[in-house]
């Protein structure tokens, strides 16, 4: 009797982390197709299928390689490389899209960022290469130590200049966004703009923002992006270089989804709006009036975004790849982003019950 009482709340405990309060599972069939130009030809070439990767000269010795989903890229100049980044899922694939096309050694590296899915195999670059990068990200690197992404031997606070046989590549820093530390590279010359981890061209990104940590600066390098004169913008995912357009759709998205997060909040999470939710709340289950409560403003603000007749008469998802799927998790991060570092449009007053502004 003891046993079958034992083995039955097990049974409820697998339940509870295995079965019954999970995320739901996608199936492809629910989903609308990505749009036609989210799939380019190299994706079905055989030298794609048997390498697995794609390289292209964008302009004047500055190479696109990517991997069909993550982007890195590199300048050839007459006294060497300078490569941009080295992502784990390309690895060696780098070395040899540079090999393929130049005899030239690799001097200098550059890294946009500290996260490790974007430089992981830096290593492979050897000791003897420079390696640039903005004071925050040797002071990350610094702090948690990974012998695959050596510390940056250069770093700047602002702008340095990268200057190589003639060539030169502009960097600077506008503040957190994706993460702190974050870069602008710049090849003025060939028109071409590095900025990893913000625009996914052709898709509305990966979830949460791409994983973003500052979401005000996230949506805001939109913007800084459009500052720069450029014809090829490299994004890092996910199949194909951007352009100029695909900055703005992206940033229509995005404030689309502020927009009617601002409307979620003043809904459902002003004193009134919010206390529906926990108006009869057993002590201990708090949480699950917070869900309710969290999850109520976010599949608002997806089902505004997932219905809405944008700027050009289309939906978001015949505009954008992997609206369907991550329309709810992007909606998740900017509801409680805007919540935490937008303006609150006011607080309680004394004696007075005010109602309207977020708790
Ligand atoms: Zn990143």
């Amino acid at each position: 009797m003891k046993d079958t009482i034992k083995k039955e709340k097990r049974g409820l405990q697998d339940d509870f982390y295995f079965t019954k309060h999970r995320f739901e599972k996608a199936h492809w069939h629910e989903h609308a197709p990505s749009p036609l130009q989210f799939q380019p030809e190299y994706l079905n070439s055989p030298e794609f299928i048997k390498n697995g990767y794609h390289c292209e000269e964008l302009k004047d010795g500055f190479y696109w390689v990517t991997s069909g989903g993550y982007d890195a890229a590199f300048l050839v100049t007459e006294e060497g490389v300078i490569a941009i980044d080295a992502p784990p899922i390309l690895g060696e694939n780098m070395l040899a899209a540079i090999e393929a096309v130049t005899d030239q050694p690799i001097v200098k590296v550059i890294y946009s960022h500290w996260h490790s899915d974007h430089i992981g195999a830096a290593a492979m670059y050897g000791t003897d290469v420079e390696i640039i990068a903005h004071d925050i990200t040797r002071e990350l690197l610094e702090r948690f130590p990974d012998p695959l992404r050596p510390v940056p031997t250069q770093t700047f606070t602002d702008s340095y200049v990268v200057e190589l046989g003639g060539e030169k590549l502009e960097l600077t820093y506008k503040g957190a966004n994706h993460c702190p530390g974050n870069i602008f590279i710049y090849a003025p010359e060939q028109r071409a703009l590095v900025k990893i981890d913000i625009v996914s061209p052709g898709s509305c990104a990966f979830m949460h923002c791409d994983a973003s940590e500052n979401i005000s600066g996230w949506i805001e390098a939109h913007d800084q992006i459009l500052e720069f004169d450029f014809d090829f913008l490299i994004g890092s995912h996910i199949t194909r270089w951007g352009t100029r357009e695909d900055v703005i759709t992206s940033r229509e998205y995005f404030h689309d989804m502020l927009a009617f997060a601002d409307e979620a909040l003043m809904t459902m999470c002003t004193p009134n709006g919010a206390a529906v939710f926990f108006s009869i709340p057993p002590a201990d289950q708090y949480s699950v009036g917070t869900e309710n409560w969290v999850n109520s403003m976010v599949n608002y603000v997806t089902e505004k975004m997932l219905t809405k007749i944008t700027s050009n008469g289309q939906k978001w998802e015949e505009r954008l790849a992997g609206v369907t799927t991550n329309t709810k998790y992007h909606a998740y991060t900017v509801v409680e982003s805007t919540r935490t570092e937008r303006s609150h449009k006011g607080y309680q007053k004394r004696g007075t019950g005010g109602t309207d502004y977020f708790v």
